[in-house]
């Protein structure tokens, strides 16, 4: 026996969720599907495949006021901002799901990021687990499934007419009003298969080849365009500045990729990534390599939206495949 919901009381749920909190859940916007919050509850999609972007902006926003300067009275006081709002994310599939469990380790390291860690705080995750993949998908060769519950506060999976429940952990349970569950005898869909890549053993041979002109061919072609970057569930980099704004000085975070021109620059103009090679290089090191290395995990969580996204076909799953291939420092 499974705990179940049919469609119509979770959408009735959903209903009053939305009534005490920012819904946020896939919705269609023109040609894409994105997380948004939500106004009606039909117009949420239940099967958009992987969404145009991921839900990351919802803990680390794509421009962000960190704190203002306060000048009133005469005193100069730094005020931090505050996230007051409480969220249910509906419908987030499990590699997005990773993806923010994999945000969490730079910043909720100590010492923490203080709004992010308010963002997650105040954040319920009810996943939706995936019963087709896109072509694009290798979730499974980055260390999750499609039907993973582990990085979610309630886990849903889609059977006729209704949806299987697993309540994770104790924020999910306070979400749900006693007696919304049933118990039916149910079986989940079989899981999706989804394309691999080797990934095995993938930092050793990034070190490998760390030198090799493999970079530099590869990077002939990348236009800087940083979309990769801005459509990844992991990618974390980010810029800040001092902007004025009605009449106060805010300091703002907003989001910035290694593969900007001038990323690296540092005081003097010296800039150790100016050339195409490097930058592009730095992508997959640091996914591949460097946070393998720092937190045991790669930063990929296999979701497709950069292959996706590329204007000029550059794939990451295609560059697993040739480091492999690649083999040792001398061979290039
Ligand atoms: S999306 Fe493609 S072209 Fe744009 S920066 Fe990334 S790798 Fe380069
Ligand atoms: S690197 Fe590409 S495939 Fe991997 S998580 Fe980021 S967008 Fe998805």
């Amino acid at each position: 026996m499974s705990d179940y919901i049919s469609r119509a009381d979770l959408l009735s749920w959903l209903e009053k969720v939305s009534q005490s909190r920012d819904l946020v859940a896939p919705v269609k916007i023109e040609d894409l599907t994105l997380f948004q919050k939500v106004e009606r509850v039909e117009d949420i999609v239940f099967d958009p495949g992987n969404t145009d972007l991921s839900p990351k902006e919802f803990f680390f926003p794509k421009s962000e006021v960190l704190f203002y300067v306060d000048r009133s009275d005469g005193r100069v006081e730094l005020v931090p901002a505050e996230v007051e709002q409480e969220t249910v994310i509906f419908g987030i599939r499990p590699c997005d799901a990773k993806g923010i469990a994999v945000l969490d380790l730079p910043y909720l390291e100590e010492p923490a990021d203080a709004l992010y860690r308010q963002h997650r705080e105040k954040t319920t995750l009810v996943g939706l687990s995936c019963v087709s993949a896109c072509p694009e998908c290798f979730c499974t060769s980055m260390g999750t499934t499609p039907d993973d519950a582990s990085n979610v506060d309630i886990m849903l999976t889609e059977v006729e007419e209704g949806f299987i429940v697993q309540v994770v952990t104790e924020k999910g349970k306070a979400l749900l009003p006693e007696g919304l569950l049933s118990s039916k005898e149910v079986s989940p869909p079989a899981a999706p298969s989804v394309a691999s890549v080797p990934s095995e053993g993938i930092a050793e041979k990034m070190h490998q080849v760390f030198d090799s002109p493999y970079w530099d061919r590869l990077a002939d072609r990348c236009l800087h365009c940083n979309v990769c970057s801005y459509v990844c569930p992991t990618c974390y980099c980010f810029d800040v500045r001092d902007l004025r704004s009605g009449g106060r000085v805010e300091r703002v975070r907003s989001w910035e990729s290694c593969q900007s021109p001038g990323f690296t620059k540092i005081a003097g103009g010296y800039d150790p990534r100016a050339a195409k090679g490097p930058r592009l290089r730095q992508r997959f090191a640091h996914k591949l390599l460097y946070f393998v290395e720092k937190f045991g995990v790669t930063h990929c969580v296999g979701c497709g939206r950069c292959v996706r996204s590329c204007p000029v076909n550059i794939d990451i799953r295609e560059v697993i495949q040739d480091v492999q291939g690649l083999g040792v420092k001398s061979e290039a």
